[in-house]
């Protein structure tokens, strides 16, 4: 197994189940199995499916598909298990297995041949490829007996068949790698402040994250522990990565910030590794014995796949480190984003997000600088960060509140564009948005769902995985985007109030 906190999906894999039933004979059920072996393989060539489909034996009896959902369960490289019809697969057969089945299910609707042919069909060819009324029988049985799942329609040789397949798979494994997370807090959330707060014990039944905190004194014995060979060669790492202003460098006058930065990433990894902990929270009004509060440092970590959340805020770290996972090897990145500033031009309205330190140098594929300023808060020394503007293109800003009886996410397709002029005198990292449908509606919407100034900013995946992680996760999710009007949005808001009391049972 990779590390905790590593963002690969090569160690993952998702069942490929094929149904169908004896009645058919011998014959039939070896042509059942072939062609649905092409099926799993025309999908793994695709390279928008990232995690590998594995065939499993056509499953012809309820034993069969009971002891497959339990087996899917045990096995941890198991993100999910893909299920199709080829033939009538009678679906009482399936109530048990389904029932069991804890792993995110996607019904697969498709079947082998694309075309019909018309002047060979005979009945023999009407009883191989009946997925259409085969699949009907499926879908009756998970929405009689309520599993959540994602509905794929369509032949493979469909572009959008395995986008579709994909999205989901990197929703699959962002929800993995969430029921296994360990979230490691040092320091509580910031005083008074209302949204970043939550209940870790009903997150820990939700998600499966497991949410602790350790005194920061901890972390700052670690960061003073650090060999000095280590820093060393982390400084230089840095020069040689990153454009380091001239007074960080080696020889510089303020070289020894530099190097007490570089102490805090050695000791924060440290001990988040020895944790096995792939996200955590800092909390600037709780830094004990640390000299700086943790900028670069942070930014280098959740470039690395860590979750992060600031002031204390876990419920963010969480989906940081789910957008890292689904994100994986596409282009962009994922970051804690924090809405603070409007440009209210009219028609031109624009967000501006930052941090105070703390943004991912994934949303660039450009060089960051490395600058030392003050921090008019939290009355340490300066700390050290990376400056960037984030690479304009399509993303999507996602919070997650704790409504009291359950977690809401809340999520908004986004535009980030260049800047128009450079920011001489913001010497943080940032990234300049338009949200869609237009700012107005989006910020309203936004302040309607009660939706947090804390996010998670991606600019690798889109609102569909978003919405696929949210029916696995069986959590509330707000969509905001181009079809969004206030009025259908506060009906909405409605409906979801009376829907989560009445799913959540007495
Ligand atoms: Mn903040």
């Amino acid at each position: 197994m990779p590390n905790a906190h590593a963002t690969t999906l090569d160690h993952y894999e998702v069942w490929f189940l094929t149904g169908s039933q004896h009645l058919y004979g011998e014959d039939v059920l070896k042509q059942v199995a072939a062609q649905s072996q092409d099926i799993a393989a025309a999908l793994n060539a695709s390279s928008d499916v990232p995690v590998k489909l594995v065939w499993k034996p056509v499953l012809t009896d309820a034993e069969a598909i009971r002891r497959t959902a339990l087996d899917a369960n045990t096995d941890d490289a198991v993100i999910g298990v893909t299920a199709w019809m080829h033939t009538f697969s009678p679906a009482k057969m399936w109530i048990q297995g389904l029932d069991l089945l804890r792993k995110p299910l996607l019904h697969l609707h498709t079947q082998a041949n694309r075309e019909l042919p018309w002047a060979d069909i005979d009945f023999d060819f009407m009883n191989l490829n009946q997925a259409a009324h085969g699949d009907r029988e499926f879908g009756y049985i998970q929405s009689r007996l309520g599993v959540p799942r994602k509905t794929v329609v369509g032949h493979v040789t469909n572009p959008d068949v395995a986008r579709q397949v994909g999205a989901w798979q990197r929703a699959s494994a962002g929800w993995a790698a969430v029921r296994a997370l360990k979230l490691t807090r040092f320091g509580d959330n910031m005083r008074n402040v209302a949204v970043t707060e939550g209940d870790k014990t009903e997150a820990e039944l939700r998600f499966g994250v497991s949410v602790n905190t350790w005194s920061v004194n901890e972390i700052a014995d670690a960061v003073h522990g650090a060999p000095e060979s280590d820093v060393d060669a982390l400084v230089a790492e840095y020069e040689r990565l990153y454009e380091v202003a001239p007074e960080l460098k080696t020889g510089g006058a303020r070289h020894e910030s530099l190097r007490y930065s570089a102490r805090i990433e050695l000791g924060l990894r440290s001990f988040l590794e020895a944790n096995g902990s792939a996200a955590f929270t800092t909390s600037f009004e709780d830094l004990g014995a640390l000299r700086q509060l943790p900028g670069m440092a942070v930014q280098r970590l959740m470039a690395e796949g860590y979750g992060f959340g600031a002031e204390g805020d876990w419920k963010t770290a969480i989906l940081v480190r789910a957008a890292k996972v689904m994100g994986a090897g596409l282009p962009g990145g994922a970051s804690l984003m924090e809405d603070y500033t409007y440009h209210l031009e009219p028609g031109a309205e624009k967000i501006l997000g930052a941090h105070m330190l703390e943004v991912c140098p994934s949303l660039t594929a450009t060089k960051p600088r490395v600058e030392i300023h003050p921090l008019g808060i939290g009355g340490k020394e300066d700390p050290v960060r990376m400056v960037f503007d984030t690479d304009p293109g399509a993303g999507v800003v996602v919070a997650l509140s704790d409504m009291r009886d359950r977690f809401r996410l809340v999520a908004n397709a986004v535009d980030v564009v260049d800047l128009p002029e450079p920011l001489p005198n913001l010497p943080v990292a940032r990234a300049l948005w338009s949200p869609k449908p237009d700012f107005a509606t989006a910020a309203a919407a936004w302040l309607t769902a009660g939706a947090a100034h804390h996010t998670v900013l991606s600019t690798q995946v889109g609102m569909d995985v978003f919405e696929d992680f949210a029916e696995i996760a069986r959590t509330e999710l707000l969509t905001i985007d181009e079809t969004t009007t206030i009025r259908q949005f506060k009906k909405e808001l409605a409906w979801n109030a009376a829907y989560y009391k009445l799913a959540s049972g007495i």
